[in-house]
C-alpha cells in the first residue's frame, strides 16, 4: 500500500513572532505546489495563528505540539483540541518524550490526549521511543509496545486510520546521534508487524515517522527504508533550508 510521506516540524519552545513569521514564509516559499510529501509545522501555541495566516492556501499544514485531554473548563494554562481545530490545525503531537520526561506524562495520559485529539477532529502524531538505558537493557520493543498498547486499549487499532506514529528513540532527540537506518527500520518493522497482528490493513496504511536528529544529510537513507514514512523533525525544522532539504529527501 502506498503511504504518502509526511515531514513534520516540531519547533518546540523556540522562536519569536518575527522569527516564526519569517520561518513560515520561507517554508511556504520553498515548498513547490507539486510537492508529493505532506509537510506540516508545529509551532508553539502562540504562533499557531501566524501559521494559519501565512500557510493558509499553501500545501503546508500545521498543528499543535500538545493539547489538554479535556474539552473545556477549569484547566488553567491549558489548550484544548477544539481550540487547535479553531485555528485550522490538522495535527497534534502527543506523547513527545520531552512531555513524558519533563512533564510526567504517563502512558494513560498520552492515551487520553490521543483520544481527545481525535475527538476534536485532529490527527494525533503519537510519539513512542525508548531511552538509552532501555535500549541497552534490550527493552526497546517492550517499551514501544507498552506505549502503543496504552493507546490501543483506549482507542482501538482502527483509530490508527486517523493517526500517525512517530518512533523517536529518546537518545537520538536533540543529541546529534541519529539511529542508523537499520536500527530505525527494525523498530518501525516491529511496530507495523505488531499492529498487523491486530489489523493488517490498518498496519499497512499507518504512517510511521522517524524522529531523532534528522538532517538534510541523513534524511535520504532513513526515508529509503521500507517502513520509514517520513520524519518528525526538531532542531532542523527551525532552519528553512535544512527543513526543505529533508522534505526534498522524502519527495524523491
Ligand atoms: C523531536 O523533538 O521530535 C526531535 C526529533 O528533535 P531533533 O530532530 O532535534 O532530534
Amino acid at each position: 500500500m502506498g503511504r504518502r510521506p509526511l515531514v513534520a516540524g516540531n519547533w518546540k519552545m523556540n522562536g519569536s513572532r518575527a522569527a516564526s513569521k519569517a520561518l513560515l514564509a520561507a517554508v511556504r516559499q520553498g515548498i513547490g505546489a507539486d510537492v508529493k510529501t505532506e509537510v506540516a509545522v508545529c509551532p508553539p501555541f502562540l504562533y499557531i495563528p501566524l501559521a494559519m495566516e501565512v500557510l493558509m492556501g499553501s500545501p503546508v499544514v500545521w498543528g499543535g505540539q500538545n493539547l489538554d485531554p479535556h474539552t473545556t473548563g477549569a484547566y488553567t494554562g491549558e489548550i484544548a483540541g477544539l481550540m487547535l481545530k479553531d485555528f485550522a490545525c490538522t495535527y497534534a503531537i502527543v506523547g513527545h518524550s520531552e512531555r513524558r520526561a519533563l512533564f510526567s506524562e504517563r502512558d494513560a495520559v498520552v492515551a487520553e490526549k490521543y483520544s481527545a485529539a481525535q475527538s476534536a477532529g485532529l490527527i494525533p502524531i503519537l510519539c513512542v521511543g525508548e531511552t538509552l538505558a532501555e535500549r541497552e537493557a534490550g527493552q526497546t520493543e517492550m517499551v514501544v509496545a507498552r506505549q502503543l498498547d496504552a493507546v490501543l486499549a483506549k482507542s482501538g487499532v482502527e483509530s490508527l486510520v486517523k493517526a500517525v506514529i512517530a518512533y523517536e528513540p529518546v537518545w537520538a532527540i536533540g543529541t546529534g546521534k541519529t539511529a542508523t537506518p537499520q536500527q530505525a527500520q527494525d523498530v518501525h518493522a516491529f511496530i507495523r508487524t505488531r499492529l498487523g497482528g491486530l489489523d493488517y490493513t490498518v498496519a499497512a496504511g499507518v504512517r510511521i515517522l522517524y524522529g531523532g536528529s534528522v538532517k538534510g544529510s541523513n534524511a535520504g537513507e532513513l526515508f529509503d527504508r521500507p517502513d520509514i514514512d517520513g520524519g518528525l523533525i526538531g532542531g532542523a525544522s527551525l532552519q528553512a533550508e535544512e527543513f526543505l532539504s529533508i522534505v526534498r529527501a522524502a519527495d524523491r
